[in-house]
């Protein structure tokens, strides 16, 4: 029996044009809720994937239904601490058996930097949409062929981009595209921590692509694009490197100033040498708006010219993001700034930055 999924590819088009399915099956309003839930496997079973099946527990447009692991053991506990069918997971080995499954629309990756430019391209010769966790890729030309593929399948592709659907920073958009900040004068942001375990994946350049400024510096580079609403025209950027033991293979520390065509310089930073460094500072001529913490997983604070600023802080940012990506790929919303171009964006600044660093803090024109 043809699945409604199988139907709908006959239609011609994706399995997600499901507002129309929905008329025709109404008959059915049990089936039609579960139907239009996005139905996602998670792959690379780490400490970021648990946080978001965490967080997809309270979503009501999006559930986890699988999850692809080289580590067996993780099935067990997997199934039961997130209520997911054992014949849902998959090794590496066998990613591709995911294509004969109708039940997953989408494939969510959430391995080492380096792994997300293979899976998305094979997740999406199999049909299925795809979210990657940032950094997209740990090149350009990598970010490109992500594209490329996902378009050439006709799948969606997303990137983590989590603080796009988290109500302080979306406030803070919000007010800048309102005009309620005047004309952007400065943006000031800067992300990090301190580093642990010496040994881990994100040191090594061969797994993470670079080190601080691909893993956390990515947050500033993105809010200073959605804070001044503008591309920047050049980079101009340093490295201070006080640990070149620990820090032998990626980036510590890197200061770098974004220009936009405005004018406007975004002054930034980043590290994985200390902690309590978290602001995201946008001034403009009628007012400002400073989130502190600005990027970790919240609660997020916030002020502005015209006080504290109140917003939600019930769900995890994951949930608001899950919810709000299965929304434009099963309803048709329109894709908020999370796509696959905007990853390839802040690739092609964080590409400039190392460029920079590498020619003695010159200035690279974009
Ligand atoms: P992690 O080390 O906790 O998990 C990585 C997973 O990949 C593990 O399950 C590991 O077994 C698996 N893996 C498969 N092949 C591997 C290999 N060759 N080497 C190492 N691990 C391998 O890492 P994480 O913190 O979950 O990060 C995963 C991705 O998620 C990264 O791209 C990271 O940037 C991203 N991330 C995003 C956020 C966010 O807020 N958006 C937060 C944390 C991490």
């Amino acid at each position: 029996m043809k699945s409604r999924r199988d139907f709908l590819l006959e239609l011609g088009g994706s399995a997600f044009s499901l507002p129309i399915l929905s008329s025709l099956t109404s008959n059915d309003a049990d089936a039609t809720i579960a139907d239009k839930q996005l139905k996602v496997v998670l792959v690379g079973l780490g400490s970021y994937a648990e946080r978001v099946a965490t967080a997809m527990k309270d979503c009501k447009k999006a559930k986890l239904v699988g999850g692809v692991t080289g580590t067996p053991s993780k099935i067990d506990t997997w199934s039961s601490k997130f209520g997911v069918d054992k014949a849902n997971f998959y090794s590496y080995k066998d990613f591709e058996k995911l294509k004969d499954n109708p039940d997953v629309d989408a494939v969510y990756i959430t391995l080492p930097n380096s792994m997300h430019h293979e899976y998305v391209i094979r997740a999406a010769k199999m049909g299925k949409h795809v979210i990657c966790e940032k950094p997209m890729s740990v090149s350009v030309k990598q970010a490109e062929e992500m594209i490329a593929a996902c378009k050439k399948a006709g799948v969606k592709l997303y990137i983590g981009y989590r603080m796009h659907f988290e109500p302080y920073t979306r406030e803070l958009i919000r007010m800048r595209k309102a005009g309620e900040l005047g004309k952007i004068m400065h943006v000031n942001a800067y992300f990090g921590f301190k580093s642990g375990d010496p040994n881990q994946w994100r040191l090594k350049k061969a797994l993470a692509g670079g080190g601080a400024l691909m893993d956390v510096g990515i947050y500033c580079i993105n809010a200073a694009r959605y804070a001044t609403g503008e591309e920047p025209v050049w980079i101009s950027a340093e490295e201070a490197k006080t640990d070149p033991v620990k820090f032998k293979e990626v980036d510590e520390t890197i200061t770098w100033q974004m220009g936009f065509p405005s004018g406007v310089i975004a002054s930034c930073a980043t590290t994985y040498n200390f902690n309590n460094f978290e602001r995201l500072y946008v001034v403009g001529d009628k007012g400002f708006v400073e989130l502190s913490p600005a990027y970790g997983y919240g609660p997020i604070k916030g002020r502005t010219h015209k006080g504290e600023m109140s917003w939600d802080t019930s769900k995890m940012h994951q949930t608001w993001q899950m919810d709000g990506l299965a929304d434009c790929i099963l309803n048709g919303k329109p894709d908020p700034n999370v796509t696959g171009e905007e990853g390839l964006k802040d690739m092609k600044i964080i590409d400039a930055i190392y460029k920079s660093i590498a020619a003695g803090g010159k200035k690279i024109m974009l």
